[in-house]
């Protein structure tokens, strides 16, 4: 089958800044047209573990007699499948439904349902302030969509914001909705329990529930099967991960976990995101290291460079922990192993001089790759409620863009290092400027382009990297 989202923004020819933006990039449906009586239109925000809920969502609707449609004029029902984690990821919505109020002026039977984090949030809030809401659901009671299309059908308003301590949605097979048909999302796990005084995750997506490992294995069989090429396990913090089989036979951890996947085929590339500082363990660090198809690559979110700060943020390590874990990363996987970050500037009473401890430990771990941006506070959370937000816009946005310009220089840097050496990429698109030129990944996920040559997408290809921006590397194919 035919992908079912995509990808507006597709990531290519990153600069931090794009990459910064992109953190809240925005997918739709594509054509399933298999006949179905209904359409269905979803726009998926935020981070990937919402875009892989859409999947779940449409496969639930799909038995419920949905197609999928790309275009919101064709659906039937539009469905928003929305972030909350800055203030801005929320507003973006609420004008999306200002204009989605045309079509529904159109077509007064439209249906639009608001999903995701912000559903969780404002609960039945949202049909008051958004008058052309109908159905709101939260992200454990995508399972209920069946009745509450049927309710509004019925001519009412629906909600289900209800928030679940086993909700894995481990039995639904995902029609699979990935992009590109070489790369797939595997959920592993749900919800987080770490409560960082900034976030509002814990409050929308609830308790930290892990998946059946089984069920996660044999999905990455069947992706296998249906010739996907890379998979990435997604979980707020990957390495709490911990399932254990009812009658007590069977215990796994995230690196026992990460080894089960990669055993699946060994030509099946594996990533995860994202890695907790406090938990990441020198276990996965040494799995990673033992199988060639486990991405050299870590998303390890420092937040800040400063104890006190970090202290704040209720993150549970300091900034010597978090130096020890890359030092970790260095000497077990090397020079070579691709380090990201995401970086808050401007947290409830940062000092200039901490500002600077952020900037220095950039310095020290030199990431490939940041995701940046500056405090937004969320109501409902620790920080909301015990600290004052106290940094003004014009120095939060300072800050942040210091921060940006130190990271253009360390992805520059990082990317020149690999000038002249010869690196395998999965390709996964035509580049965004020319159908004449391929668009890959390297193990570390950089971005790599190179003419197209006989090679296609899902192809590995040896490529010799002979230039490189700051977002992206560029080569030829070397057989
Ligand atoms: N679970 C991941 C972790 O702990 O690293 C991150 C999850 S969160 C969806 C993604 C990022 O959004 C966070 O790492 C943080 O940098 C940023 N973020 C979360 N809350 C924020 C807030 N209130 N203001 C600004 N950035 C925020
Ligand atoms: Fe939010 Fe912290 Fe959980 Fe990440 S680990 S989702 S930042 S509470």
């Amino acid at each position: 089958m035919d992908s079912l989202v995509t990808d507006l923004d597709f990531i290519d020819n990153r600069t931090p800044e794009q990459a910064s933006a992109a953190a809240c990039d925005t997918k739709v449906t594509q054509e399933t047209n298999t006949g179905r009586a209904r359409k269905l239109y979803i726009e998926s925000y935020g981070c990937q573990m919402n875009f892989s809920d859409s999947e779940i969502v449409s496969s639930i609707m799909f038995k419920e007699g949905f197609d999928t449609t790309s275009q919101i004029e064709h659906a039937d029902v539009v469905f928003l499948n929305t972030c909350s984690i800055r203030e801005k990821a929320e507003q973006t919505v609420r004008n999306r439904l200002g204009q989605i109020n045309y079509f529904k002026k159109k077509k007064p039977g439209l249906v639009v349902g608001v999903l995701g984090c912000m559903a969780e949030r404002l609960k039945k809030s949202l049909l008051e302030e958004e008058k052309i809401v109908d159905l709101v659901v939260g992200p454990d009671a995508y399972r209920d969509l069946p009745n509450l299309i049927s309710e509004v059908d019925g001519g009412q308003k629906a909600v289900n914001v209800l928030l679940s301590r086993e909700e894995t949605y481990a039995d639904i097979n995902p029609i699979r909705l990935n992009s590109n048909g070489v790369s797939a999302f595997v959920s592993i796990m749900r919800g987080c329990d770490n409560m960082c005084s900034f976030c509002v995750v814990p409050f929308t997506r609830g308790r930290e529930r892990s998946r059946d490992a089984h069920s996660i294995v044999q999905e990455v069989q069947e992706l296998v099967k249906q010739g996907y090429k890379e998979v990435t396990l997604l979980g707020q913090n990957v390495d709490s991960y911990k399932w254990a089989s009812e009658d007590g036979t069977e215990a796994v951890n995230f690196a026992q976990l990460l080894e089960k996947v990669a055993l699946v085929h060994p030509d099946l590339r594996v990533r995860f995101s994202t890695s907790h500082p406090k938990d990441i363990t020198d276990e996965v660090l040494y799995t990673i290291k033992k199988y060639d198809n486990i991405c050299k690559y870590i998303h390890l979110p420092a937040q800040s460079g400063n104890s006190r700060v970090l202290e704040l943020m209720n993150r549970t390590y300091d900034r010597d922990w978090y130096i020890n874990r890359v030092d970790a990363i260095r000497s077990i996987l090397g020079e070579d192993c691709g380090i990201s970050s995401d970086m808050i500037s401007g947290f409830c009473t940062e000092t200039e001089e901490e500002h600077q401890d952020t900037l220095s430990l950039m310095d020290y771990v030199q990431y490939d790759y940041a995701y940046m941006f500056f405090y937004s506070e969320r109501p409902g959370t620790l920080a909301a409620r015990k600290l004052e937000d106290d940094i003004p816009l014009e120095t939060k946005k300072r800050r942040l863009a210091e921060i940006i310009d130190r990271q253009r220089e360390h992805s520059l840097i990082r990317n020149q290092m690999v000038l002249g050496q010869v690196h395998k990429v999965l390709v996964e698109n035509f580049s965004k400027k020319s159908d004449e030129f391929l668009s890959g990944r390297n193990d570390q996920n950089k971005v790599v382009i190179f003419p197209k040559k006989h090679y296609k997408k899902g192809d590995y290809v040896n490529v010799l990297v002979n230039d490189c921006s700051v977002g992206t590397l560029f080569g030829e194919a070397v057989d």
